[in-house]
């Protein structure tokens, strides 16, 4: 296995506490994905103006882009309470449907992980959100009979990092999807700005323009690499994050100017050196390189792709020319 990675999806308990404290809670603070936020303005509008319940959305996107941030943000907009759960954690129809006929009408259900929701439990959904209603079986053997059950209209805000493994079905049900971009580094900037204000840690703009470009166009990775740009600003004695202490600090951090660390060194590596630039399939390697899929498929290939480096094709992935150039 890697070592531990810094740009790593899951968080300590510390870390996580401190993430619900820069959590934006209002529109307004929720910087960039200005066509997702746009469009939502409208839809939430015209939804309250209706005294409706908002339309189910699908927001999906690479790990810490914000997708969990605005679905609460969407339930504040909307005056709604929001109920947040994840697809791995209803395991039985039963729990799903304990959580649906608990609901009030226009809360908002949150299912982070979407797509790894079950079969059984996901076509309990169907009528769940089409016609508000859910269908129950009581009893078991020949006294066993179903029943309806109605619904409060409800919104559902699914998240996911893998669109591509929704079935079409839960897809289908969804009125509003939408995708989440990775930030452009004057948005991260932003963002870094503001987390720094609430953890009041002292920085210049070119500081956090520094850690912006090194954050990979994703906000919950520039508020972590600030926390630990500021470790090593304290241990050297200086008050004010600047252009070079940032620098210096990624660096050590062997994160390079364009935001590669270790794993993405790695697995360019195996692909260039080991496979001869590709094509090489996901499970191969995943095996080379002692890590999960998911996590090669989640934190690594997104960001690689959109910088132009990775080109997927039917027969596995494939280093292109840029990429080349880089990590050679
Ligand atoms: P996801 O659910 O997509 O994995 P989160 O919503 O948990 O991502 O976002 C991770 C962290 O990044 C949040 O704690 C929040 O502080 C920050 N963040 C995400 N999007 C934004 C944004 N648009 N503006 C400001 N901060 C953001």
């Amino acid at each position: 296995m890697v070592e531990e990675r810094l740009l790593e999806v899951s968080l300590t308990s510390a870390d996580g506490a401190i993430e619900e404290g820069l959590r934006p809670h209002q529109l307004i603070n929720y910087v960039g994905q200005k066509k997702a936020v746009t469009n939502l303005k409208v839809f939430i509008e015209a939804a309250r103006a209706r005294s409706e319940a908002l339309d189910h959305l699908l927001l999906y996107g690479p790990p810490g882009l914000g997708k969990t941030t605005l679905s609460r943000i969407v339930a504040g907009e909307m005056g709604a309470q929001i109920r947040g759960t994840s697809g791995p954690a209803i395991t039985r129809p039963g729990d799903l449907a304990a959580i649906l006929t608990n609901l009030q009408p226009h809360d908002i259900l949150f299912i982070d992980e979407i797509h790894r929701l079950n079969r059984v439990v996901e076509e309990i959904l169907y009528p769940a959100l089409e016609d508000f209603k859910i269908d129950i079986i009581i009893g078991q053997g020949p006294a066993a009979r179903s029943i309806s059950l109605d619904l409060p209209p409800f919104t559902l805000v699914g998240a996911t990092t893998r669109v591509g493994l929704l079935s079409s079905p839960l897809r289908d049900r969804f009125g509003i999807v939408m995708r989440l971009e990775f930030y452009q580094v004057d948005e991260l900037a932003r963002i870094i700005i503001r987390s720094a204000r609430i953890l009041e840690i002292a920085i210049e703009e070119e500081g956090a323009l520094e850690i912006s470009r090194r954050s990979r166009g994703t906000p919950r990775i520039a508020n972590r690499l600030l926390k630990r740009v500021r470790d090593f600003a304290q241990v050297d004695g200086l008050d004010v994050i600047s252009k070079p202490t940032a620098a210096s600090a990624l660096d050590s951090l062997e994160i390079d100017e364009r935001g590669f660390d270790n794993l993405d060194r790695l697995f360019m590596d195996a692909i260039i050196n080991k496979f001869n630039g590709g094509p090489v399939g996901i499970e191969t390697l995943a095996a080379v390189l002692n890590e999960e899929s998911d996590t090669l498929e989640d934190v690594c290939e997104p960001f690689l792709l959109q910088a132009g480096f990775l080109a997927r094709t039917p027969r596995g992935r494939v280093a292109t020319r840029l990429a080349r150039e880089y990590f050679m």
